[in-house]
C-alpha cells in the first residue's frame, strides 16, 4: 500500500469533455500534472490551490487535445515533460514499460498501452490509473484514427483487464455516465471489455 498517499484531483479541461490530472503526494506536496488539455490554467491554480512542487508534466499519448496546454505548464512551473517517444519524440523523459516515476513518498508505473495511438500510456499507482484515451467509463478509445491499431488496442486492454477489480479508473474524458470508476464496474458494463475475442471487439470498434 506504499502508494495509498497520492491524491488525484480530476479537472474538466475542455469542451470535447477532456479531463486533466493533478497527482500529488500529501505528505511531500510534489505533483505531476497530466494531459493540460484546452485550459491548462485549470491545473495552474489547482497546483496553487495546493501548494504542489510540480516536478512533471505527463502525457497519455499525442493528441492534439491533450498536449495544447504542455507550453503554459512548463513555462510556469519548470516541470519536465515525461511522455512515450512513439508519440512525443522530443519529451524531456522517454518512457515505456515498466518506467517508474517517483512522487514524493510514492511510485507511479508505466504501462505502455498502445493502440489508440502508438505512444499511448496509462499511469498506474497501486489503486488507481489514469487511462488517457485508451480506456473510458463504459467505452474505449478509437481506433480507426492515423497510427490506430486495432489489435493492440485489445491487447492493452486485456492488460487493464486484470488489474484488481478496485482499482479506480480516471480516463482522458467524461464519456461515461459518472467522471470515474472501477475496473469491476467496467467489467460488468463496459461492451468493449466484454468481448470474448479479437473478432468480435474489432466488429464492435470498428463497424462490421
Ligand atoms: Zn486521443
Amino acid at each position: 500500500m506504499k502508494n495509498a498517499t497520492f491524491k488525484i484531483i480530476q479537472l474538466h479541461a475542455s469542451e470535447m469533455d477532456n479531463f486533466s490530472y493533478l497527482i500529488y503526494c500529501p505528505k511531500t506536496l510534489r505533483g505531476a500534472a497530466v494531459d493540460p488539455s484546452m485550459r491548462p490554467e485549470l491545473l495552474l491554480d489547482a497546483i496553487k490551490k495546493h501548494a504542489i512542487q510540480l516536478e512533471f508534466l505527463l502525457n497519455t499519448h499525442g493528441h492534439a487535445d491533450h498536449i495544447s496546454g504542455n507550453k503554459l505548464i512548463l513555462d510556469h512551473t519548470g516541470a519536465k515533460l515525461a511522455a512515450h517517444p512513439a508519440d512525443m519524440p522530443t519529451a524531456d523523459i522517454l518512457l515505456a514499460e515498466g518506467s517508474e516515476i517517483v512522487l514524493g513518498e510514492g511510485t507511479i508505473e508505466v504501462m505502455h498501452t498502445p493502440g489508440h495511438t502508438p505512444g499511448s500510456v496509462v499511469f498506474k499507482t497501486d489503486q488507481q490509473i489514469i487511462t488517457g484515451d485508451t480506456l473510458f467509463v463504459s467505452r474505449c478509445g478509437r481506433a480507426d484514427l492515423p497510427g490506430s491499431d486495432v489489435v493492440a488496442l485489445y491487447q492493452s486492454l486485456q492488460r487493464l483487464k486484470k488489474l484488481p477489480e478496485e482499482t479506480r479508473i480516471y480516463p482522458g474524458h467524461n464519456y461515461g455516465p459518472t467522471p470515474t470508476s472501477t475496473i469491476g464496474w467496467e467489467l460488468k458494463n463496459n461492451e468493449y471489455l466484454k468481448c470474448p475475442d479479437l473478432q468480435s471487439f474489432t466488429t464492435l470498434r470498428l463497424g462490421g
